[in-house]
């Protein structure tokens, strides 16, 4: 059940945009000549030689914020750094670009981006548009309005193949490895999923009371239903009717534990928490890096439901 509504996220789903399951149609092969230009920090870093022959740099790679520069740093590699037009640590939703990031996605060949989720990046592709983009919007199947795909770890792993056919266009060379780590980065991700099945089986139907409202897929993914102090927006606070009305709802419900997520403010978690006599606990939505590695903060947030959740 989710409670929340943000109509100016709803343009993510009236975006009918048919990406073709191959995205190589789309790919126009670029020149592997370096210009030199330092969009990316991984740009002069040294390259195995036999993976660029031409240039002895690798492609230039940006993703729009941190769960897709993660999925698409596993498929290049570590000797490709893949720059995020989101700042480390800050986090996404309306997120801001410098004039410097805009002129420089020109030059990059390859943009891996959620179209209608960041309106700032929307604009630099399209003022500036780098080689080929690769919009994950359609691939993944959003619902609602709701961008956070990227917590259901099975709808991560759509991404993995439309990625890894653009890295191989883009960088033909280097497409065994690509491969390879596309590969293993699908166990990964399968891994992750059936150990939150098996680790969340005995909280089905569980409550999770959350203040923003990143939660939706995962739970449908774990047979959990997310409560939402707060809407889709970490930012956007909880009007005093909002609050009473979940306050009136949790009362009534098997529920222990307020979760809050950094790196939102946690006061209204606390507020909501100390009024039921309830604790709180903390959710990680993997919107940023903080925290650790996206593999790393799904299972952390996994110990985090498990110790605050009422099991069904
Ligand atoms: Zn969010």
């Amino acid at each position: 059940m989710d409670l929340t509504s943000d109509e100016s996220n709803m343009i993510i789903i009236l975006m009918k945009s048919p990406f073709p399951r191959q995205p190589g149609r789309l790919i126009a092969l670029v020149s592997a000549i370096s210009l030199g230009l330092a969009l990316l920090a991984g740009c002069g870093a040294p390259a195995s030689s036999q993976n660029q022959p031409t240039s002895g740099d690798g492609p230039r790679l940006v993703a729009s914020f941190y769960p897709l520069q993660w999925l698409t740093q596993q498929i290049a590699g570590p000797d490709t750094e893949v720059a995020s037009l989101t700042p480390k640590g800050a986090e996404p939703h309306d997120s801001e670009l410098e004039l410097s990031q805009v002129s420089a996605l020109g030059q990059a060949d390859l943009m891996v981006t959620l179209g209608g989720f960041q309106a700032a990046v929307d604009q630099a592709i399209a003022s500036n548009p780098p080689a080929v983009t690769v919009d994950l919007a359609p691939i993944v199947g959003l619902r609602n309005g709701d961008p956070h795909f990227w917590l259901d770890p099975t709808k991560l792993a759509l991404a993995v193949q439309p990625i890894t056919d653009a890295l191989v266009q883009a960088d033909p060379a280097g497409a065994v490895g690509y491969q390879e780590r596309a590969a293993a980065l699908d166990t990964a991700l399968a891994e992750l999923d059936s150990d939150l099945a098996a680790g969340l089986k005995p909280f089905a139907g569980a409550y999770v009371v959350t203040t923003h409202a990143a939660f939706n897929y995962f739970a449908e993914r774990y047979g959990l239903i997310q409560i939402a102090v707060a809407g889709i927006d970490p930012e956007a606070e909880p009007t005093p009717a909002r609050l009473k009305q979940v306050r009136d709802q949790i009362g009534q419900l098997p529920v222990k534990t307020i979760y809050f997520e950094e790196p939102a403010s946690t006061k209204t978690a606390q507020t909501l928490a100390d009024d039921l006599g309830l604790t709180t606990g903390q959710l990680n939505p993997v919107e940023t890096s903080t925290g650790g590695d996206y593999l790393t903060v799904m299972r952390v947030n996994l110990i985090a439901l498990q110790e605050g959740l009422e099991a069904g």
